[in-house]
């Protein structure tokens, strides 16, 4: 049977429904996608305890504000937030913050701010940041492929000394770039804050606030730590201020607004905030957030075995392995042959592994990509490196 006569299958036009036990289903979406077993059955369960949930509370009853004092203090405990920053749960997902972070951090538009650029994400966040002050780019495109597969070295030379910020996205989602550790600015530009878009490995490895000098960081919900519909947001308390904002700033951006109004300027993403919150007691019962990425690391090695032991049946778009993402495990079949690819998703589909090739807004390339957020348990990451193994050999 050919499976490129197969294209009406669902597993190649996205399903995520396959006709086998919910039990024995590893999703592996970019996100939105499933939380650990255990916080969705405790969702499914009310949160475990009587009364309303934050379903039906009004944001300003005592109910609600101890789900979100306690959403607040889990973040910071789980994250070791400092208490000189403070934690918001924003609207408008990333794409909010793209606007949001030149918004609150450029007063004027002839501001200038510097954007590591070295996959989707981080151009995204470029182009919006376009829109509303001065952007200057470091472009980390490999020069002779044009492919985005590394990240650049931050030097004096390459970022503007009066910039008001410096931007990276620290896991690029769809390239599969991940900065396992925030990068350090030059000594002569330590004075720019530093701007971090986490929202696909926040929650996944330690951060150093102080150190890496972070300025703003944010991660939308729905990878690692819930569903969309609210973003965590981290602002160091400096940055906060009267006549910060551009005055174009609208007040559901406005970080200042925000924080003087705890959080409750406009009614809040309650029902998501109590996930979080869920989510972050989760992280802490399992051991906190060095038993997650040790976890992160053993998936993904699971996988990038597989890749690199296949003698070129499968391989990674990222050259250099010191950036490859534990989070997002991008591969292609035999150099992207459609046939082989097609066969592999229906298969793979048909044994409950779902959501390996979604769409994106950036389209349908070759690669497919494992998604190994919090909510893929190792054994999810084992099942999928076996079929690969066997799916190698079967078709080698
Ligand atoms: N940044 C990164 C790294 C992402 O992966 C995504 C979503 N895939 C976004 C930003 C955009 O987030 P949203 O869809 O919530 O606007």
């Amino acid at each position: 049977m050919s499976y490129l006569n197969n294209i009406d299958h669902p597993a190649l036009s996205g399903s995520l429904n396959p006709p086998v036990p919910a039990d024995d289903i590893t999703n592996f979406s970019p996100g939105p996608t499933s939380l650990p077993k255990a916080v969705e059955e405790m969702i499914a369960a009310g949160f475990g305890k009587p009364g309303l949930t934050s379903l039906a509370l009004s944001h300003r009853s005592p109910e609600f504000l101890e789900i979100f004092n306690h959403a607040v203090a889990s973040v910071r405990k789980v994250m070791n937030i400092p208490e000189n920053y403070e934690v918001l749960f924003t609207h408008g997902g990333g794409h909010g913050q793209f606007a949001a972070v030149p918004l609150n951090l450029c007063h004027e538009a002839s501001d200038v701010a510097t954007y590591v650029v070295n996959g989707t994400w981080s151009q995204r966040g470029a182009d919006e940041g376009k829109r509303y002050c001065r952007v200057q780019t470091i472009d980390a495109r490999d020069t002779k492929t044009g492919a985005y597969n590394s990240f650049p070295e931050l030097t004096e030379e390459t970022i503007d000394p009066d910039s008001k910020y410096v931007y990276l996205c620290s896991n690029e989602t769809v390239n599969g770039i991940e900065l396992h550790r925030l990068p350090k600015l030059p000594e002569a530009r330590k004075h720019i804050p530093l701007v971090v878009d986490a929202s696909s490995d926040f929650s996944t490895k330690p951060i150093d606030w102080i150190d890496s000098g972070i300025g703003v960081l944010f991660a939308c919900a729905s990878k690692n730590i819930g569903h969309p519909g609210v973003t965590v947001t981290v602002i160091r308390k400096d940055l906060l201020g009267k006549d910060k904002a551009s005055p174009l700033c609208p007040g559901v951006f406005n970080y200042t607004t925000n924080s003087e109004a705890g959080n409750l300027w406009n009614t809040p993403a309650t029902f998501n905030i109590e996930v979080i919150g869920h989510m972050m007691d989760w992280i802490a019962a399992e051991g906190g957030i060095d038993e997650i990425e040790r976890r992160s690391i053993a998936k993904a090695k699971a996988i990038y075995d597989v890749i690199d032991g296949s003698e070129g049946f499968y391989d990674s778009p990222v050259t250099d392995k010191t950036f490859r993402s534990r989070m997002n495990v991008p591969f292609r079949i035999a150099g992207g042959d459609e046939e082989l690819t097609n066969r592999f998703l229906i298969q793979s589909w048909d044994n409950g592994l779902i959501g390996l090739r979604t769409l994106t807004p950036f389209g349908i390339g070759e690669y497919l990509r494992a998604s190994l957020y919090t909510g893929v348990a190792l054994e999810g990451a084992e099942k999928l490196a076996a079929f690969m193994r066997d799916f190698a050999r079967e078709n080698s």
